[in-house]
């Protein structure tokens, strides 16, 4: 009949590239849903499609860790030398909306796909070379739907140090011969704190010449003198993205550049910060298929009012936790570790314990933690759920039944859970670092304005002066917080928009060299 299905109704066509139409060839050495681990796999599965949608010809290539079915081998084999072994590749490829994955296939990647950073320093070394090896020379050799990309109009985008030797690759063998002069090369940044080091002998099995050795000579007061292979890639990319603006500050500092912060001062001028999308299908609270049963419901801006308490009652019936709408119900999920703050929340949890609260924490990471989180569910039944698992679903549910999220993180390049927060009307307090300073601009009730709570140092007593207005607010100003709800919920944070920022910078680095 007439009624229409309000989430296809809500998408629009993306603008498309136009004049700036390229060729484009994603290198990563995970890649959503065949392999990840963190946040750049989702990256290497759900920019390249934003970007094919904008009509770019766009291109994966990720190593092939296990058997993927919906691969066709293209019968392309190429034999590349790595340490002065010869060392053959497969190359398997399929077109999933509307991009072309190129998986290359060798023993050296076979079986890793739940351990693809697994082995010792030489291991990962020579199959992370051997990879980019074969990667730039993707475009010639590899057809897809029968035309190989070729040189014309081509840009590579790598990721962090795994793909960096990528743009030293793509100079060494070809620029500086005369070819591929008109392709770019450019070097994203999720995580700084993995470099690729090793000793500066290391230097012979990356196969460049001898007067390329200084681009990879590093020196910093923890390494001493090294070999960096993110040193090389930063300095020879055309240009650098980080994933978001505040990362991209964070890394000119001594702290937060992990020793790179000089090299990063240098580069300056090319470099810009992206804040990833989300994938606004799986994390949509409109059609969140693990809202569908046990008295869960999915809702959207009209029915955010019925819809979102009905999930706090589900997700506290679910928990065992007193089923009360008024009690505003705090959350944290994440990696259990040092970067992630746990340790403040555990800070703030007597004083916590003091306000008529519930907090649900899940997450899974270093033991101690692990069993503080079960601990705290002991002592305090009544109030407090600690979670310890990795479990898709309830990340859903928590994210759909919680009022608050809290991200205490000491260092985030870009953080998802916060959007994925906002987009379920669950309102952030978070530490101002990173993306999440981006992403969670501070509530101003006099415009009534802004996100979420922030605070400016990882300090618990900073942490629970912010929890304590966010609190006061939930309690208070019913207005403030449904208009904190929709401000969020509202928000662009589709891949769509990232893509088009990516775009700028594949256009910046084609025109203004
Ligand atoms: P990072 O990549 O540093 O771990 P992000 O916030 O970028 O942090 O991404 C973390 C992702 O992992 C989010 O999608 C989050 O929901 C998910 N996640 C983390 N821990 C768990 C868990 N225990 N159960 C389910 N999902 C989790």
């Amino acid at each position: 009949g007439e009624a229409k299905n309000p989430v296809i109704e809500d998408v629009k066509p993306p603008p498309l590239a136009g004049a700036n139409v390229m060729n484009i060839i994603l290198v990563s050495a995970e890649c959503a849903p065949w392999s990840k681990t963190g946040g750049l796999g989702d990256v290497a599965g759900s920019l390249p499609k934003a970007l094919a949608r904008r009509g770019h010809r766009v291109m994966v290539v990720a190593p092939m860790y296990g058997n993927y079915a919906e691969t066709q081998n293209t019968g392309v084999r190429k034999v590349y030398k790595v340490d002065g072994q010869d060392m053959e590749v497969n190359f398997f490829q399929a077109y999933i909306d509307g991009v072309d994955f190129v998986f290359i296939e060798s023993p050296v990647f076979r079986n890793l796909e739940h351990n693809i950073y697994g082995g010792n320093r030489m291991d990962i070394l020579k199959r992370m070379i051997l990879f980019c090896k074969a990667a730039v020379e993707v475009p010639w050799h590899v057809p897809c739907g029968g035309i190989c990309y070729g040189d014309g109009n081509l840009a590579f985008i790598a990721n962090d140090w795994h793909t960096a030797l990528l743009p030293v690759y793509l100079k060494a063998y070809y620029r500086d011969n005369g070819l591929m002069q008109f392709t770019r090369s450019i070097l994203v940044i999720h995580n700084i704190a993995h470099q690729g080091r090793g000793p500066v002998a290391d230097f012979i099995y990356v196969d460049l010449p001898e007067h390329y050795k200084d681009l990879f000579k590093f020196y910093d007061p923890v390494g001493g003198e090294h070999f960096n292979i993110f040193a090389a890639g930063l300095k020879t990319a055309d240009r650098v993205v980080t994933v978001s603006h505040g990362y991209s500050w964070e890394l000119k500092t001594p702290e937060g550049g992990w020793g790179l912060h000089g090299i990063i001062n240098e580069n300056d001028w090319k470099f810009r910060g992206i804040v990833n999308g989300i994938d606004t299908k799986d994390w949509n609270p409109q059609c969140d298929v693990n809202l569908t049963s046990d008295g869960y419901t999915n809702y959207s801006l009209e029915t955010l009012k019925t819809g979102k308490p009905q999930c706090k009652a589900a997700l506290q019936k679910e928990l065992g936790l007193p089923i009360r709408e008024d009690v505003p119900v705090i959350s944290f999920i994440g990696r259990l570790d040092h970067q992630k703050g746990v340790d403040l929340i555990a800070e703030a949890i007597p004083w916590m314990m003091d306000q008529d609260v519930q907090l649900i924490m899940l997450g899974t990471g270093r033991p101690d933690l692990e069993q503080m989180l079960r601990q705290f569910e002991n002592h305090h039944h009544d109030k407090i759920r600690g979670w310890v698992g990795f479990s898709v679903k309830m990340a859903h549910r928590i994210t759909a039944g919680a009022d608050i999220l809290l991200m205490p993180s000491r260092f985030e390049p870009c953080g998802l859970n916060q959007l994925y927060a906002m987009n379920y009307g669950t309102i952030p307090v978070v530490h101002a670092v990173g993306g999440l300073r981006d992403t969670v601009h501070p509530f101003d009730p006099f415009n009534e304005s802004g996100l979420g709570w922030t605070f400016d140092s990882a300090d618990a007593n900073k942490l629970i002066h912010a929890l304590g207005n966010c609190l006061l607010t939930y309690r208070e100003y019913k207005q403030s917080w449904e208009g904190l709800q929709r401000r969020g919920m509202m928000q662009d944070l589709s891949w769509d928009n990232a893509a088009q920022n990516y775009e700028e910078v594949l256009v910046a680095a084609k025109y203004q060299w």
